[in-house]
Formats: structure tokens, sequence, C-alpha cells
């Protein structure tokens, strides 16, 4: 019943009375079946993204248009135009249902509206950015990318920007979204050490805007469904970063590397017990100074891998080793005489 509820509020349209309950962007207060949020022609500001309807009125009562005009489209401006502006004397908001023709909620056109609660806007696909739990500059990242709005090299040609479409990682024909993001074989390297082993067979063929759908659509009561929400938005927003890099700072392009960087971000974002140490570590690097960062195989470095082990047979504080504990005499000496070991690694 629940859940149901939560759909079913999505057909509520309010009323706009004092405008201090209805949320500007999330609510349906100006269309039926969409909130202002599914229109943005431009990435919503972090600072405007939670303020209710009363903070868009300007002193003397009326809309306050230089806050949103320049971020929707002219006929959802018209329709703003003829809702009054919320004023105190109209009292609280409330709201109405939206998908029956009297405004009655009735059982059955909940039901209808349940049947189809995109209606004729899909305006959900839209909205996979905003409902996305992360920080808000991947949330910008991901609404212009689902809006096909990422300058790659087959849209700057498209502009007479530049000659070539080619790829500059791969040397393909076409480097438009879905090769930057996924098709690249360089790409799909670091997708394959992100995907769980029983990912989709469509994961690879599907269009670009089901894909994304695919990837972004949430579902509820589905903990690893919410990790991989997560994750392919820090991947797609970082395979950019690291393509720009690639482009611009003629950076290197490591697939492990990067996979290991998109796996930090996410569980960073994620609540899990790690969050608070690899903020610390950002934090620690972040300061004024230059920081050398090289990974090295565990089985490079087995006296520091035995020592943070041995580590947790100890009680919590500071404890001085006059000398080796016995156990790593062994990997010290095998370190002296340069002894190697082999290790199979996958990139
Ligand atoms: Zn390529």
């Amino acid at each position: 019943m629940g859940s149901t509820w939560e759909q079913t509020r999505v057909g509520m349209r309010w009323n706009i009375g004092d405008g201090k309950r209805v949320r500007f962007w999330w609510d349906c207060w100006v269309t039926t079946s969409s909130s202002l949020a599914a229109y943005t022609s431009q990435p919503i500001p972090n600072t405007l993204l939670s303020k209710r309807v009363a903070d868009f009125v300007n002193e003397i009562g009326n809309w306050n248009w230089s806050l949103f005009s320049h971020l929707l489209p002219n006929n959802i401006l018209l329709k703003i135009a003829s809702v009054h502006p919320p004023t105190a004397s109209h009292g609280a908001d409330s709201f109405f249902w939206g998908a029956s023709s009297n405004g009655n909620f009735s059982v059955k056109s909940a039901y209808e509206f349940l049947d189809d609660p995109i209606g004729n806007g899909d305006h959900s696909f839209w909205c996979l950015a905003w409902s996305w739990k992360g920080p808000h500059s991947i949330r910008v990242f991901l609404w212009l990318l689902l809006h096909g709005r990422l300058k790659t090299k087959k849209e700057l040609n498209r502009r007479h920007l530049i000659d070539s479409t080619q790829c500059d990682r791969c040397g393909g024909p076409v480097e438009d979204i879905l090769h930057t993001l996924r098709d690249c074989v360089t790409a799909k390297r670091v997708w394959s050490h992100l995907l769980p082993n029983h990912h989709p067979h469509s994961f690879f063929l599907c269009p670009l805007s089901d894909w994304l759908q695919m990837n972004l659509m949430r579902k509820k009561n589905n903990t690893s469904q919410e990790y991989w929400r997560v994750c392919f938005g820090v991947a797609v927003w970082r395979l950019w970063f690291w393509r720009n890099n690639f482009l611009f700072n003629h950076g290197s392009w490591e697939s492990g590397f990067i996979a290991t960087d998109i796996k930090a971000r996410t569980k960073e974002i994620l609540p899990n017990e790690n969050a608070i140490l690899v903020k610390t570590i950002r934090e620690l690097l972040a300061r004024d100074w230059i920081v050398h960062m090289e990974h090295v195989y565990r089985e490079a470095n087995s006296a520091a891998d035995f020592l943070a082990s041995y580590s947790l047979t100890k009680p919590l504080g500071l404890h001085v080793l006059p000398s080796p504990p016995p156990d790593i005499i062994g990997l010290l000496c095998n370190d002296a005489y340069g002894i190697a070991h082999s290790s199979l690694v996958l990139h």
C-alpha cells in the first residue's frame, strides 16, 4: 500500500495558496502530468533545487521571473503566468487529484493513472538525472547526457567546428556519445572491471536512451541495483572526464586505474563504513602539497601487507616494534634477495 500511495501521489496536482508547502521544481502544480524539473532547458542551479513556490515571488507579490525564466521553455512560462502568484491571504496550498477531469479522487482514475504514470510526455526519463542520488555536479552531467549535450567529435563536426569525427582513442570512425561512453574498446575495458557477472545481455547492444534508462532507473528495495545506479552515474561521468583528459591533456588511459577510481568514488557516495576514511584521504590529498600515488601489487609489498594484517591482532593504540615479528623475517629476506613473484593482472 505504501509504495502504491507514493505512486498515486504523483497524480496529485497542487493548487497554490501561500506557496510554502509546494516544491517549485518537484511537485505538480503547473501542468497535470509533470513537475517543472521535467521541462528544464538547462541544469537547475543547486541553490534553487529545494525551493518552494513562495520563494519565486518578488517583494511586490509578482512572479520573480529573473530566477527561473531562463530555465524553462516559453509554453511552460505562459502556464506559470496563468497561475496566481502565492500570497498569504490565499491560505495553505491544497492538492487535488490531477488525473480525473473534475479533480476528485476516484479509484478508477488512480488505476488508469498508474497504468500510464508518464502520461503523454515522457518526463520520468528527463527526471532520471535529478532523482540520481549523488553530488550535484554529477547530476548536472547526467542531465547534459540525457539531453544529448556532450560535445563529442561527432557533435563538433555537425556544428562544422572540426573536420573529423574519428575517435582519438581507438581510431573508430565516429565518436558519438555511445561510442565515447560504452562502445569504444577503451571504454569497454573499463566496463569489464565494473559490470556484475550477470549483467543484461543488452548492456552493450541497446540504443542510448534505453541504455541510460535501464541503468539509471530506480527499482524499489533493491540494494544491488541501487549500488549499480550510483556506480553507473559515476562511471559515465568519469569516462567523460578521462576521455577529455586524454584528448586535451594527453593523459594516459589505464582501464584498471579508471575502474578503481570509479569504484572508490561510488563507495564514497554510498553510506558504508569506509566513507569517512575515503573522505579523509581525499582531504589529505587536496592539501597544498604534491602527492604522488603509485599502485603496488600486494605481492610486491608483502612486508607492509603482513604488518597491516598483524595490526589487527593488536589492541588499539600505538605499538612500537623494537624488533621484527618472527613471521615477517622471511618476507624481509625475500625482499633483500630480490625474489620475484608472478601475478596475473587483467587490463
Ligand atoms: Zn574509440
